[in-house]
């Protein structure tokens, strides 16, 4: 047995196997084919492309490094090979599926059948089938990032995982989440969070650990890889504990959010998908406090369009009914990249070209999603907020835009509601204005994860920033508070949506701040809901 330690990013215990995720494997999405015919030929010239390519590496490579050479001619023999060839020639005639996924999951079948054996030979074999079956995927295109998490469910390790693979990723077969880079905050874990799967960062991952027995500690942040009998047998029996506690904390689905004095409280859910709209009604939210819009640009070639934009929308509305449902334009850029954006590299992405600055810079996009978000008013009770402000120019630019958008509606009669919008106050210069951004707005929602990045100036992703990235500094404690009371001078009624308001240790002192809601994923509704309903604001300190 071996013993890791990290950092936990959700609780909660995991028992199974390991598959470990190399980004390198390229996952494709399958689809039919009608002309068999023409995939056939495809299929085939990107087999003789990649022949070529690798003969024309051999030529390269083989007087200054004949070894690596060799692999290159090894691969063109496979690749040439009648079995390979006709492996995958079988599934696109018999299953009418596209080129790229026949190799996909030719490649996935001999690696998953294979990989136990430690032949050297047998292991070389794999190498090169994997590697080849890639190259054939990259010339046949349709690359995306969907990982292929099999048929049994499955603990995922990998070095690092982007936000489109988490999104894309089938929930049902994963178990718990650990990898090497991320913190508690970056964008792959809070959306590991919104799936409710335990899930560890920074963690010294290994390739060899792929199909190996493991036990996650999601409370403790361990990672147990081959547990002996005594572990494994402890941790069913906390599986289980945990489970019952789980269910205590379900006895408070319908409870209100009212402290012991009295006060009522908002307490809305965060989600990334309509996959987690069923979440926030299963655990009695009040109802969506920040919709990361997101999900419907990664993972994807091009813009999505405004009508695909809506229906998303009207879903939300309609499901959520009379509760509120807030839906955050688009926070695009830093880590949330789709090769179609176009974003040209930056130096130093996450002060770059993200949240409101892109959207103000690709108006026709942005306008798309108003136009979307307004249509979809008129279904239910929806609101809305912008990331990343940090001016009040910013404003007039949306102010302006949203007029456009409102009397293009009503020139087509279209019907939509006035909405309530929001500010999301994540820099420290929306803080220092947020007395005049109030003035705006109907609401201001703290994102804590940006807002305690920007006051430390500390890389939010970064693990070795661990133990320094320190979200109950004074100082964004004290923001927190200058923000409450800016907004209230105004009318503003304010929240935390960013992953401090689930902290329990920190309720009842934002509550004491005077913050009017709190947002958060979906599984820590009940648990902060616990706090604040044991919480007596009456009671000086
Ligand atoms: C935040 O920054 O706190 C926030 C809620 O937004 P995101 O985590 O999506 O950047
Ligand atoms: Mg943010």
């Amino acid at each position: 047995m071996e013993i890791f330690r990290g950092t936990a990013t959700f609780s909660g215990i995991a028992i199974g196997k390991i598959l470990y995720y190399q980004r390198s494997d390229y996952q494709i999405r399958q689809y039919l084919v009608s002309n068999i015919k023409k995939e056939l030929g495809d299929f085939n010239e990107a087999r003789l492309t990649a022949v070529r390519q690798l003969r024309e590496l051999y030529e390269r490579n083989c007087i200054d490094n004949s070894a690596q050479a060799k692999v290159f001619l090894d691969q063109a023999k496979l690749l040439e090979s009648g079995s390979f060839q006709r492996a995958i020639e079988s599934m696109i005639t018999l299953e009418k599926v596209n080129a790229a996924y026949a190799v996909m999951t030719n490649r996935d079948e001999l690696v998953t059948t294979f990989r136990r054996l430690e032949e050297p030979s047998i292991q070389e074999r794999i190498n090169n089938v994997r590697e080849i079956s890639n190259r054939l995927i990259g010339i046949l295109g349709g690359i995306s990032p969907k990982i292929n998490l099999g048929e049994t469910p499955v603990i995922l390790v990998a070095d690092t995982l982007s936000p489109t693979e988490i999104m894309e990723m089938d929930k049902e077969q994963l178990l718990a989440v650990v990898t090497h880079s991320g913190s508690s905050v970056s964008h792959a874990s809070i959306m590991a969070k919104t799936m409710e799967i335990p899930s560890l960062v920074d963690i010294e991952i290994n390739d060899e650990w792929d199909g190996c027995n493991a036990v996650v500690d999601g409370y403790t942040g361990t990672l147990y890889v081959n547990p002996d009998r005594e572990i494994l047998e402890e941790y069913e029996i906390r599986r289980k504990a945990d489970k019952k506690e789980r269910e205590e904390l379900l006895k408070l689905k319908t409870e209100k959010d009212r402290t012991i004095d009295g006060k009522e409280i908002g307490l809305y859910a965060n989600i990334g998908s309509l996959d987690d709209l069923s979440s926030v009604l299963f655990y009695g939210a009040g109802g969506i406090g920040l919709l990361r819009s997101e999900f419907q640009y990664l993972g994807r070639e091009n813009y999505p369009r405004e009508n695909e934009l809506f229906l998303a929308y009207k879903k939300v509305a309609e499901t959520m009914g009379d509760r509120l449902a807030v839906i955050r334009t688009v926070d695009l850029g830093a880590d949330k990249q789709a090769d179609y954006l176009d974003i040209p590299d930056e130096t130093n992405p996450i002060m770059g070209n993200r949240g409101i600055r892109l959207c103000l810079d690709r108006k026709r996009m942005f306008k798309a999603q108003l136009r979307a978000i307004y249509r979809a008013s008129a279904y239910g009770n929806l609101a809305m907020m912008y990331p990343m402000i940090s001016s009040e120019e910013e404003m007039d630019e949306i102010e302006e835009i949203i007029a456009e958008v409102k009397a293009g509606l009503q020139e087509k009669g279209i019907p939509y509601k006035d909405i309530r919008t929001g500010i999301m106050i994540e820099t420290p210069a929306a803080v220092m204005i947020s007395r005049e951004l109030a003035r705006r707005v109907s609401f201001l929602s703290l994102g804590t994860n940006d807002l305690t990045q920007y006051t430390l100036a500390m890389d939010r992703q970064n693990p070795l920033l661990k133990g320094k990235y320190n979200d109950h500094h004074p100082a964004v404690m004290r923001m927190i508070r200058m923000v409450v009371e800016a907004g209230h001078a105004e009318g503003c009624k304010v929240c935390i949506c960013g992953e401090l308001a689930a902290d329990t240790a920190l309720t009842e002192t934002f509550l004491r701040m005077g913050v009017d809601s709190l947002s958060v994923v979906p599984a820590c509704v009940l648990p902060v809901r616990k706090a604040l309903r044991e919480t007596d604001l009456s009671v000086s300190l």
